[in-house]
């Protein structure tokens, strides 16, 4: 459902991501590790076209990403994604957070978006939420909330970008567990920007880790953790583990 194939791209002199190769498959659950700065997140932003590259090709569903606004617009629709700091509406309550999408772009009526926004909530646990405003939850909850919004528009990809860092540590597992039964529950695929290797051994089809903007290894979690090919590989996972 996506492919990256050589992909390049610069912050002025910068050189962020180096020959990126990557290959997804529809309902593959991929994680991505490695230190900072090393590109998760330009990468996997690169894939809703939230940054733009400069060399290679990015196709998703069936679209390749060029400057056409159209196209990037179709991606999104696909592309849901979720960040470090939940980034919700503060004015809107849950419920109108998770309603805009489905009204505005998919053109839902209210009431319909109404009742699949509380299916939603129900299925990640916070149904009796629905009327406060995102200053008036926990972190935890705001976390759950973003995801229920990103999963209001039916996304074929979701995106995660470290959905757990900001949080405090009693507040990690119940948006982690929100996570695991999303990827046992839906078919949707997922890349999740993430060094919770517990969560990445449960859910993940392949761990990719990257470095200084290349993809240095990728293999399934049992092989990825306990014999790491390459030296930088094994570095880094001696500072986490
Ligand atoms: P972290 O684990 O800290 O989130 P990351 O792997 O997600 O790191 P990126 O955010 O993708 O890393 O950034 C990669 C590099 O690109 C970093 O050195 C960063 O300073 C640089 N960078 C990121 N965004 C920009 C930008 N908008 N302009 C210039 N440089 C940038
Ligand atoms: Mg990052």
């Amino acid at each position: 459902i996506i492919r990256m194939e050589n992909v390049n791209k610069w912050y002025g002199q910068f050189h962020v991501l180096r020959d990126i190769n990557l290959e997804v498959a529809a309902g593959e659950r991929i994680v991505i590790c490695g230190p900072s700065g090393s590109g998760k997140s330009t990468l996997i932003r690169c894939i809703n076209a939230l940054e733009s590259h400069q060399e290679g090709t990015i196709i998703v569903d069936g679209t390749q990403l060029t400057d056409n606004l159209k196209k990037v617009e179709q991606v999104r629709k696909n592309v849901g994604m979720v960040f470090q700091h939940f980034n919700l509406f503060p004015h809107l309550t849950v419920l109108e957070n998770l309603t805009l999408g489905p009204v505005w772009v998919l053109k839902q009526s209210q009431a319909e978006a109404q009742a699949r926004a509380m299916q939603t909530l129900e299925r990640v646990r916070i149904p009796d939420q629905a009327n406060k405003f995102p200053g008036q939850i926990s972190g935890g909850q705001q976390q759950r909330v973003a995801i229920a919004r990103s999963l209001c528009m039916n996304p074929k990809v979701l995106l995660f970008d470290e959905p757990t860092s900001a949080l405090d540590p009693e507040m990690v597992k119940e948006v982690l567990d929100v996570m695991v039964n999303l990827a046992s529950e839906s078919g949707v695929t997922m890349l999740c920007v993430t060094h919770e290797m517990g969560f990445a051994r449960k859910v993940a089809d392949r761990v990719v880790f990257m470095d200084q903007g290349s993809i240095v290894e990728q293999n399934t979690p049992d092989a990825f953790f306990d014999h790491p090919q390459h030296e930088r590989t094994r570095h880094f996972l001696d500072q986490i583990l």
